[in-house]
């Protein structure tokens, strides 16, 4: 029988920055049910191109974490200054739409400014509790920017009713500009430095995988092939696949918490009704190879229904070690509710897309292709969640289990918040907690 004073589950960001912070501390196992570290912030190789699940960019915000990922990262780090734009009405215009219309036709233009000057100087007071996306997004902006971009982008991003969408998670991720900006952005100079990305980090080398990559190779503790199928918080053992039981003394969970929930024999019901109804959508990302492409763009945005994905960036601008000389990376992403998709046709509709904004001229231009899934990709922010996480949270409190990272703690959120998250878990265990 194994036993370990603490089991990790899942070896993605969050949980291989638990692992180092104990590291000598107190004995730990890692079970990671891939064969590779990383989680979502890795980077599979194929046929001399590295492709990453989706652009996976290292926004660094806080001095401790900053210091810890640097110092994984051992120097293989650029720092990158963002070029992201939107393609609609057969433009390009720069990210964030509200306050860079300059590139969309006149008449666009008129519509959103005049939108937004309406709303804004109507100042509606926003209801108490959480609002729902779509009346917020019409209150702040107004309808001609809603229309055009925020209502069909997040849509086709969230694939989930935006009557019925919170709006928690917009604060850090959508940017808020003032009358004066919107003007500008539309009729005089571009905006620069809005947003939570304008600059962002990357490997030079090996994709974003490296990170990880580089702290698995000191964790002792790391056990990959190991799948957590049953927890019973209780009585500290966990049944992994085909190895048997672990008995435990404490639990640091990053899989995502409605499975997690699903797999313990001991929560009570209300509990599991209550993660029951937490929702997320899918994406899947097609990875392109290709030749004789040109632009410096870093990603682009695409709210109009004709085309099948909501971004769509060019991962061979984050760093040329991704692709073999001469060619480029894009990765394409679609969401679903969670239906499968018919690559085959998704793929048909996604080469006309490229070919219709410019990013390429033909099909013969493909020279590599890798479809990655995200089962769980973005958790769904509704009031079901808001009611869920108090009740799941109060009940892991008790059993003195910890549930972290973007999904175990079922949040919009970003790489350095999974290590800050994993390094915060470790502290409290060591701490005596
Ligand atoms: C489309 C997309 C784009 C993104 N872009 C960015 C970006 O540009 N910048 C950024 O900072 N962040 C980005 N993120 C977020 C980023 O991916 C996450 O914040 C981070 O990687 C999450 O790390 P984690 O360790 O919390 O979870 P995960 O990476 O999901 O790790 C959890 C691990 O648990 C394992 N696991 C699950 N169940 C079990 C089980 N039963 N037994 C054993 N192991 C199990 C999984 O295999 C996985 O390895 C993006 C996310 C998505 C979906």
């Amino acid at each position: 029988m194994l036993k370990t004073d603490v089991l990790i589950i899942g070896g993605g960001l969050a949980g291989l920055s638990a692992a180092r912070a104990l590291e000598g501390k107190k004995d730990y196992i890692i079970a990671e049910r891939e064969n590779r570290p990383g989680g979502l912030a890795a980077t599979v190789k194929k046929g001399g191109f590295h492709f990453d699940y989706s652009g996976h960019l290292l926004h660094l915000r806080w001095p401790d974490t900053s210091k810890f990922i640097l110092e994984a990262l051992k120097g293989n780090c650029a720092r990158i200054e963002r070029d992201a734009r939107i393609y609609a009405h057969k433009s390009w215009t720069p990210y964030p739409f509200q306050a860079n219309l300059s590139g969309m036709p006149s008449k666009v233009k008129a519509e959103c400014v005049s939108g937004f000057l309406k709303a804004y100087n109507a100042g509606a007071v926003p209801p108490p509790g959480p609002e729902v996306f779509s009346r917020w997004t019409r209150r702040v902006f107004g309808d001609g920017i809603s229309d055009h971009f925020m209502l069909p982008y997040n849509a086709k991003l969230w694939q989930y009713p935006l009557e019925r969408l919170t709006t928690e998670w917009c604060a850090p991720f959508v940017p808020m500009p003032k009358p004066e900006d919107v003007i500008k952005g539309a009729y005089g100079g571009r905006n620069e430095g809005m947003g939570y990305n304008t600059v962002f980090n990357y490997p030079k080398s090996g994709g974003i995988g490296a990170l990880a990559n580089s702290l698995a190779m000191k964790s002792r503790g790391l056990r990959l092939g190991l799948e957590v199928e049953s927890v019973n918080l209780k009585k500290g053992v966990a049944e992994v696949r085909h190895f048997g039981p672990v008995h435990f003394r404490r639990l640091i969970n990053t899989a995502p918490l409605n499975d997690f929930i699903a797999m313990t024999s001991d929560s009570p019901a209300a509990v599991k009704r209550a993660a029951a109804k937490l929702r997320h959508n899918t994406v899947y990302v097609l990875n392109l190879g290709v030749k004789g492409v040109k632009t410096d763009m870093h990603w682009g945005y695409f709210p109009e229904a004709g085309f099948p994905f909501y971004r769509a960036g060019v991962a061979s601008n984050f760093s040329d070690s991704l692709t073999p000389r001469g060619c480029a990376s894009f990765y394409i992403e679609i969401a679903t509710p969670g239906d499968v998709l018919d690559l085959a046709s998704a793929e048909t509709v996604v080469l006309r897309g490229l070919k219709a904004c410019g990013l390429i001229k033909s099909a013969g231009q493909i020279v590599e292709k890798l479809w990655l899934k995200i089962p769980c990709a973005y958790v769904v922010y509704n009031r079901d969640r808001a009611q869920a996480l108090p009740v799941i949270s109060a009940w892991l409190k008790t059993k003195k289990a910890q549930s972290i990272g973007r999904y175990g703690a079922w949040k919009y959120s970003f790489m350095e918040e999974s290590v800050k998250e994993g390094l915060e878990a470790a502290a409290k265990i060591s701490s005596g907690w």
